[in-house]
């Protein structure tokens, strides 16, 4: 199957307000401009250095979102363009992207990642340390992000149980956080969870944007 028609396939597939983000990682521009070409916008990467040798390369109108772990002196490189950061996990790094979003003249949309898989190696905030950022007063001083809602992984795993559990736990605390601190702010909206192997349990349990690489652009080489 070519990444066109893959693109096709499931964009056809997904219900209407959940937005695909190709996830475009460890793969050559070329195969970014085939999906560009079938008409997605929305790209997904995880790393700054490669995000940034790719992006001039492309044309102007592709939104770019990070969706993997962002050391803080990497912010001032992405800030300039970056569309949406799915993977905020510290107060710290929030600041800097709120300081170098100033910088640039933007205000840039970002997401808190939730750790809610069993597996320790995966990054993101416990959901109780998520609450006490968001009520925090350093947070509110953030005028230069906004912020759109939550990310999550589930465990890598075949039992569609534990997955679905974990995609719940997202989901209600997104509610929970919703009613408590963003009733008035129109934009947390997002619940960013599924991949490739999870995107259709993901949807079903709330998911706005999903993050698919392998299903369109096949499997990547380290
Ligand atoms: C790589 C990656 C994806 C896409 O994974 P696939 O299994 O290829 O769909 C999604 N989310 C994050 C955070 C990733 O790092």
């Amino acid at each position: 199957m070519s990444v066109a028609s893959n693109i096709r396939q499931l964009k056809a597939a997904l219900p209407a307000g959940v937005t695909l983000v190709a996830v475009s990682k460890f793969h050559p521009v070329e195969m970014i401009r085939e999906a560009y070409e079938a008409g997605q916008r929305v790209f997904g990467e995880s790393k700054a250095q490669e995000l940034t040798a790719k992006q001039p390369r492309l044309p102007d109108d592709i939104e770019w979102h990070f969706i993997g772990h962002l050391q803080t002196n990497k912010v001032k490189y992405i800030a300039p363009f970056i569309h949406t950061i799915h993977s905020i996990d510290s107060l710290n790094l929030l600041q800097e992207v709120d300081k170098q979003a100033a910088r640039s003249g933007r205000n840039i949309r970002v997401l808190l990642q939730v750790h809610v898989a069993a597996e320790d190696t995966k990054f993101g905030l416990t959901p109780g340390a998520c609450e006490e950022l968001v009520r925090s007063e350093a947070f509110a001083a953030c005028r230069h992000v906004t912020v759109c809602g939550l990310m999550g992984m589930a465990t890598n795993t075949d039992d569609t149980g534990q997955v679905r559990k974990e995609f719940r736990t997202l989901h209600s605390l997104f509610a929970m956080l919703k009613e408590r601190y963003f009733r008035d702010n129109p934009a947390f909206t997002e619940l960013s969870m599924g991949m490739s192997h999870d995107y259709r349990l993901a949807i079903e349990e709330g998911s706005t944007l999903v993050r698919v690489g392998s299903l369109i652009f096949g499997d990547r080489t380290y």
